[in-house]
């Protein structure tokens, strides 16, 4: 069976974990991932959702604090600061700028970043191929209130989203073009999962991306997504600020019909969403999208991976 995920980074990331987990070696599973939060820094082309799925694949992720590596050491961040440059907000550690000097150089050489992406994540044995949404730079920029705007990240890690937004804006989104594979990936699939990822700033920006949601609306595989609302809370993060700006109200039944039904010009055929949040699945179906009601928290391998089972089992009906 081949299996296409559209995935941020780490809701997407501890999905895919879980996912593979309960494949058989003949399945497939290819990530279809979010660029928007990735930037360049101190000359460094930084990928964090990208990063954050081939370090909790490979089992080099940090549990405790949630992000980065594991054993991860912060030296070289200490020396920039201690220079002015950079962001002093936005810490690298030391072996994750191993990848970073490893990713910066390859685009140096001219490589597109999904072959650069093939080229990093061949040094594990990650049991998921992992394809950038687009090889172009299209960065999410926020415009905040007052008309000012930033990147993403600036927002999100600086100021923890607490600069009320207006609006989010995939600079360069219209020029861009999906990256070699990804419709292909959508095309054979299947199943298309949308992983439990921030609807706004993971999901829509690779929804964004030109090709992206023709590919997904003539797909022949099925379409089921994974709610990352669980009783009208984020679980982990601060996603809500995301979706309040859009106007969608932090509420599993509020994204599915954000996402729309396939069969009405969206993009679910199904949505999984969590036992507390029952009372939702009459609204859910009655938008065209069928509503499946499992547990919806990943808080082990083995709650990771019955998600991934049960997703698979939606796609069946
Ligand atoms: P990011 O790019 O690192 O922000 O990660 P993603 O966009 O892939 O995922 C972030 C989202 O994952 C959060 O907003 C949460 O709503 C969701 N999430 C995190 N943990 C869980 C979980 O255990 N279950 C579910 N259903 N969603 C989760
Ligand atoms: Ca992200």
């Amino acid at each position: 069976m081949k299996i296409t995920v559209l995935s941020g980074g780490v809701g997407g990331a501890r999905f895919l974990r879980g996912l593979r987990d309960v494949i058989s070696p003949a399945d497939q599973v290819t990530a279809i991932v979010n660029v928007g939060d990735d930037m360049w820094l101190t000359g460094l082309r930084i990928a964090p959702d990208l990063d954050s799925i081939m370090y909790t694949l490979a089992g080099e992720n940090d549990e405790q604090r949630g992000w980065g590596r594991v054993g991860e050491t912060e030296r070289v961040s200490a020396e920039l600061r201690a220079y002015g440059v950079g962001w002093p907000w936005f810490t690298l550690g030391d072996l994750d700028i191993g990848t970073h000097l490893t990713r910066t150089h390859l685009l140096g050489e001219g490589l597109p970043l999904s072959e650069v992406t093939t080229r990093i994540t061949s040094r594990w044995n990650l049991g998921v191929r992992l394809i950038p949404a687009t090889d172009d730079e299209v960065e999410t920029h926020v415009i905040v209130d007052g008309g000012g705007s930033m990147h993403f990240q600036e927002w999100w890690t600086r100021h923890r989203a607490s600069i009320a937004a207006q609006r989010f804006e995939s600079v360069g989104v219209a020029a861009s073009t999906p990256a070699p594979g990804v419709l292909e990936a959508i095309a054979a699939a299947d199943v298309i999962i949308v992983a439990p990822s921030n609807p706004v700033v993971s999901i829509g920006p690779i929804l964004a991306i030109p090709g992206i949601r023709d590919a997904l609306a003539e797909a022949p595989g099925v379409v089921v997504g994974v709610s990352p609302i669980i009783s009208g809370s984020v679980v982990r993060g601060m996603a809500d600020a995301c979706l309040t700006a859009i106007g969608v109200a932090t509420a599993a039944d509020a994204v599915a019909l954000h996402y729309g039904a396939r069969s009405r010009g969206g993009v679910l055929d199904a949505w999984l969403i969590d036992e507390s949040d029952a009372a939702c699945a009459p609204a859910i179906e009655a938008a065209g999208i069928r509503a499946h009601v499992v547990p919806l928290w990943m808080h082990d391998a083995e709650s990771s991976a019955a998600l991934g089972r049960d997703a698979l089992a939606a796609a069946i009906g």
